[in-house]
This record gives structure tokens, C-alpha cells and sequence, in this order.
């Protein structure tokens, strides 16, 4: 079967999207680096519009997009998409849910190894010259009670690496949680009151909702163990960074990791500034496999909505 609808790429992604889509016959324009200006031109010439996390499709571009059929985002959350506005005009908005789980769930094990033995600061003495070996006391994650606020895609990625690693997992969901699952990984379900206060990492894995705002705010970080850890690679927003800073400095809280900002790019945010806070910027899905598996979905997707089959 061959297709005559055009495909607009807007960022940069992994070759494998363009490729599977003029395999199959798709005319694809590739502008990684297209402006809003210069996208609000040419959107309405397309069928298929595919972004990253650069483009932002407001509602002004999706009232641009006449022909439109297709929204995609290369990842998987759709802040950047108006899905409101794409409904109304009966576009369907596709994302790619598998693509970053393994990834955003190893960043996450990376992060709670690096706060346990105080990796950054390891490498950042050393390089000063100073062999600090005596005040780098670690902890082991074996046996440490990890908390898990999100058992979705990568909530439960992050539960199996974690159990490999003998960690006690205690998860909440606002769903149902899969029995076999929690039976998989020994799983310790909870309200979020009782996970926060028995936890000595507790990892967020929820989308960004009204619900979610500030879901670890200062109420909850003041019931929690002052030896515990936050991590959060969900996104930023879900944890409230003013009380973080207050409770990080007056130690009533053990240390942080945050890959998702209020802000971002976080340059200059507060936080920084802390010895028990480390930042990665929004890298989660930053691996060549997640971008890869994640253009390998949308293209497939694009593809079988085309045919009729989903
Ligand atoms: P998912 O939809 O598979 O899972 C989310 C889970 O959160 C669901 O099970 C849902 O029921 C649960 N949930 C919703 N509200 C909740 C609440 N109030 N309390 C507890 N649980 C709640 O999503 P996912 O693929 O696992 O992604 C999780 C988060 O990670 C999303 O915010 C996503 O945008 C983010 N993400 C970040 C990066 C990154 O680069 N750091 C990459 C990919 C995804």
C-alpha cells in the first residue's frame, strides 16, 4: 500500500523515523530546526506532524493545520501537544509510552547510587586534588526501603531493577495495581502518607496533573525520615522546590535528585547550591536506545493508522 500524505518532522529524532516512513512510501519533510513562525506557514500543507521536545503545538498551529490527521510526539509525555485542541478537529495525538521506560528507570538507580556514595562529589574533590576517602561514608541500596509514587510503564521498570539490586519496593497508584507484578517484585503496597513515612528513597513516576501539583510538598517532606531521598525524573512541578530547598538546607530531609524542573532550563535555580542535591538536565530518555525504540514506535504507529489497523 502506498500513501500520499506528507509528514512535517519538526525535531531532531533518531534516523529510524524517517527512514520506516519513506520506506513505506511517506513524503517526509525533515526541519529539526524550524521556528514557530515558519511552522505556523507550512503546518497547514501537511497531514502528519511530528515533534520531539523542542515544537510546542499550541492551539493556534493546531487551528493551522487544516489537513492534519496525525500529531506525534517522539516521547512520552504531551505537554508540548494542545491535545484539547487536536481532539476538537478530530486529529488524532499519538505518543510513544515505551520508548524511555528502561532508560528513565536506570537514571533513576544511577541517581540513588550517586547519592549513596556520593559519587559527584568523589569526582569533583579528586579532580581538585584531594583524596577525601575518609569522609566519604556511603550507604548500600540492599535493603533500603524504595518508595514508588506511580507504578505505570516506568514505575514498575524501576521496581524490577531495583528488586535485582535487593531493595524493598512499597509502591502507591491511584489504580488498581497488577497483582501479578506486585507478587513479581514482592511489592509492598501503601497509602502515599504511609510510603513516605517508611521510605528511604522515594521515587516519583506520575504525570504532571492538577492532582499532582506539588504532591511532595512541605507537609509531606516533614513526615518523611530526615535521612531520606527524593528523586524525581517525572516532571517538574510534582514536587514542590521551595519546600525541597528549605527542608535539603535544614536537614530535615537527606538529599534529592531532580532531572525535572519547574523551570527549565533550571540554570540558576537555588537547589543547585545544596551539597545534598544533584541535578541532571531532564536527560531520562537521553539514551541512543530510547530514541530509537521511541521513533521505531511512531513510525510503526503512523504507519498501521494509515492502514486501518488501529
Ligand atoms: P504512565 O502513564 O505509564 O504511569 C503513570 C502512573 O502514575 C499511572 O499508573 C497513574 O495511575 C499514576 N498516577 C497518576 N496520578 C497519581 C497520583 N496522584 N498518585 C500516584 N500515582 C498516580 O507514565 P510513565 O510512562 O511511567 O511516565 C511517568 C512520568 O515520567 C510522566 O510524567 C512522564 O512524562 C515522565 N517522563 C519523564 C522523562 C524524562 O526525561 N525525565 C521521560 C519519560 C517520561
Amino acid at each position: 500500500m502506498s500513501f500520499s500524505e506528507k509528514v512535517l518532522v519538526c525535531d531532531q529524532v533518531d534516523a529510524v523515523l524517517n527512514n520506516t516512513l519513506q520506506k513505506n512510501g511517506l513524503a517526509v519533510t525533515y526541519e529539526p530546526q524550524i521556528t514557530p513562525e515558519e511552522l505556523a506557514k507550512k503546518i497547514g500543507d501537511y497531514e502528519i506532524v511530528i515533534v520531539r521536545s523542542r515544537t510546542i503545538i499550541t492551539k493556534d498551529l493546531v487551528e493551522k493545520a487544516t489537513k492534519c490527521k496525525i500529531l506525534a510526539r517522539v516521547g512520552v509525555g504531551l505537554d508540548n501537544i494542545d491535545t484539547d485542541a487536536a481532539k476538537a478537529k478530530n486529529i488524532r495525538v499519538i505518543n510513544a509510552v515505551e520508548g524511555a521506560m528502561n532508560a528513565v528507570a536506570e537514571l533513576v538507580i544511577g541517581l540513588m547510587l550517586a547519592m549513596a556514595r556520593d559519587i559527584p562529589r568523589a569526582d569533583r574533590e579528586l579532580r581538585n586534588n584531594n583524596w577525601i576517602k575518609k569522609e566519604l561514608m556511603g550507604t548500600e541500596l540492599a535493603g533500603k526501603y524504595l518508595g514508588i509514587v506511580g507504578l505505570g510503564n516506568i514505575g514498575k521498570r524501576l521496581a524490577r531493577l531495583a528488586r535485582a539490586l535487593n531493595m524493598n519496593i512499597i509502591g502507591f497508584d491511584v489504580v488498581p495495581i497488577d497483582p501479578e507484578f506486585a507478587k513479581e517484585v514482592g511489592l509492598m503496597k501503601a497509602d502515599l502518607d504511609t510510603l513516605l513515612q517508611s521510605a528511604d528513597y522515594v521515587s516519583l513516576h506520575v504525570p504532571l496533573l492538577d492532582s499532582t501539583k506539588n504532591l511532595i510538598n512541605a507537609q509531606r517532606m516533614a513526615s518523611m525520615k530526615k535521612t531520606a531521598r527524593i528523586i524525581n525524573t517525572s516532571r517538574g512541578g510534582t514536587v514542590d522546590e521551595i519546600a525541597l530547598y528549605e527542608a535539603l538546607k535544614s536537614g530535615n530531609l537527606g538529599g534529592a535528585a531532580l532531572d525535572v524542573f519547574e523551570k527549565e532550563p533550571a540554570i540558576g535555580n537555588k537547589l543547585i547550591s545544596l551539597p545534598n542535591f544533584i541535578a541532571t538536565p531532564h536527560i531520562g530518555a537521553q539514551t541512543k536506545e530510547a530514541q530509537s525504540l521511541a521513533a521505531t514506535v511512531i513510525a510503526e504507529k503512523v504507519i498501521q493508522i494509515l492502514r486501518g489497523v488501529i
